[in-house]
């Protein structure tokens, strides 16, 4: 984004702050980088992500974007509290390297350039949780503190994640110039339109004679798959304004972010959206409201409105296809080609969703016990003991499983069944877990950050031993409050 040239980004130095210290180094994301290893080792690398110093050559800019939040336009936002430190060609590809919390930009608003460690330990561990589970997301470098106080609803201590991707390039980025309507505004919209698809669909078809519109139906496909994938997990977002929408359908800005705990579709888990804009069950919805937004910004190059709504129309097929293919890989069913039969699957899908929803059983612990359970065809073993306890309504759960055993049963698809330890998840960055890394970190004691990112790196495998963290949340984790304060 920084070679898109002075009308998108601004230089601004990092401000500063007192001893600064390591939290946490993601030394295996470094090495598949192919980065030198004094960036994460050494005084130079701490200096360089706790913004402290550059490296010759290095320089620090704030792109600015606009966006919809809440579902209002909110005009000109930008990089508040993120600076880009340039692109880095790693044997992955090309990667933009950010620092947040830096400091102010001339983006700020009234905002103080910072983040606090709390929020920081957040989003370095779901980064990476998310990379464990195979979602498409911006990546953490590393982590790092300095006592530096900074106010939210209360007194906290500064912290700064520094995090890659291909792009951070938003929605709210096409916005931006499509709202500046003079002749510069759409030169300025075209040139990062032309930007994004030469540098980041280098291998994919634009022979069409809409590239515009092409960007904007790869943008609604990808987005949809994000949007599965999210769902298949559990993962709630908490702030899908149309600035913390990717280009590139990463998952991007985690604030506050939740897996779901017990499955309530209705789940609400950003403390300040008091209206449930961003619920669980709302996500897919408000993915494309945000898909829309950038129609509209795309319309002065797509030019034909019939052609912005043929580019947005494969959403709802991908994201169905994606959903329903996400879900029955959970229950170890592969998709029948015979429409009947897939209808049926279909209805024994949502079956047990609604009788999920019913009891609010926990998410993340019925799956895994179910993976375990499906290989074996006796209903009275302990693996099928185990995924009973779950639920109340003993009869309900029984006549499901039934079905559920006979389809398994009447159409054996072994591979599938086998494959369920690889899509169920054991381990999620449970807001508990979060929160007692979190309360350790603060006493500075990152040895929590530490097993977390372990765990969450993993996240299929048994990891026997911590067991505990698999586990169903305390009591007090229903008092947690996350809010947009960051
Ligand atoms: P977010 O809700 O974190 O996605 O942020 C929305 C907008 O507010 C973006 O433009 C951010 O850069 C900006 N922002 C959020 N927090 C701060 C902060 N502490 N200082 C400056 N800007 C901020
Ligand atoms: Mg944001």
């Amino acid at each position: 984004m920084n070679l898109l040239g002075p009308s998108f980004t601004t230089e601004v130095m990092p401000t500063p702050v007192p001893e600064p210290s390591w939290v946490a180094q993601n030394f295996e994301l470094g090495q598949d980088l192919g980065l030198p290893d004094e960036w994460l080792n050494g005084t130079e690398g701490l200096a360089v992500f706790s913004g402290n110093g550059l490296w010759e050559g290095m320089q620090a800019r704030a792109s600015v974007y606009s966006g919809h939040q809440f579902g209002q336009w909110a005009g000109q936002l930008g990089d508040g509290r993120a600076l880009s430190l340039g692109e880095y060609a790693s044997p992955k590809g090309t990667l933009e390297i950010q620092l947040k919390g830096a400091g102010k930009t001339p983006y700020s608003r009234m905002g103080d350039g910072r983040a606090v460690l709390r929020s920081s330990i957040r989003e370095y561990l779901c980064s990476e949780a998310m990379a464990g589970l195979g979602i498409p997301t911006t990546r953490a470098l590393c982590l790092t503190g300095s006592p530096l106080p900074v106010l939210r609803e209360e007194l906290e201590t500064a912290a700064i994640v520094t995090r890659t991707a291909p792009s951070f390039i938003r929605f709210g980025h096409f916005e931006h110039f499509a709202n500046h309507a003079s002749p510069t505004g759409v030169e300025h919209l075209k040139q990062l339109a032309d930007f994004v698809i030469s540098n980041h669909f280098q291998t994919e078809d634009f022979s069409s004679a809409n590239p515009y519109a092409t960007l904007l139906e790869k943008v609604s496909v990808s987005t949809a798959n994000l949007m599965a994938q999210w769902q298949a997990v559990g993962f709630c977002h908490g702030v899908m304004n149309t600035d913390n929408m990717s280009i590139l359908g990463l998952t991007l800005d985690y604030g506050p972010f939740q897996f779901l705990d017990g499955f309530n579709p209705q789940h609400i888990c950003n403390h300040s959206d008091s209206m449930g804009r961003y619920a669980y069950d709302r996500q897919p919805q408000v993915a494309y409201w945000n898909l829309f937004c950038l129609a509209q910004a795309l319309m002065p190059l797509i030019e034909e409105q019939d052609l912005a709504m043929k580019a947005l129309e494969p959403y709802k097929s991908a994201f169905a296809e994606s959903w329903e293919i996400s879900f029955l890989n959970k229950l170890g069913i592969e998709k029948q080609q015979d429409p009947a039969l897939a209808s049926d699957d279909k209805t024994l899908l949502n079956e047990l969703l609604q009788l999920l929803a019913n009891e609010q059983v926990d998410f993340t612990i019925f799956w895994r016990r179910l993976s375990h359970a499906a290989p074996t065809t006796q209903a009275a073993s302990s693996e099928w003991q185990s995924v009973a306890d779950v639920f109340i309504d003993q009869s309900a759960w029984g006549e499901w499983r039934d079905r559920y055993l006979s389809r398994l049963q009447t159409r054996p698809s072994a591979l599938a069944v086998r494959q369920m330890l690889q899509v169920n998840p054991k381990y999620i960055l449970r807001n508990h877990l979060a929160e007692a890394a979190i309360q350790k970190s603060k006493k500075g004691d990152h040895s929590e950050v530490d097993t977390l990112f372990k765990l969450l790196q993993s996240p299929f495998e048994e990891h026997s031993q911590f067991e505990n963290y698999a586990n169903l949340p305390p009591d007090w984790a229903a008092n947690i409050e996350i809010s947009c304060s960051s």
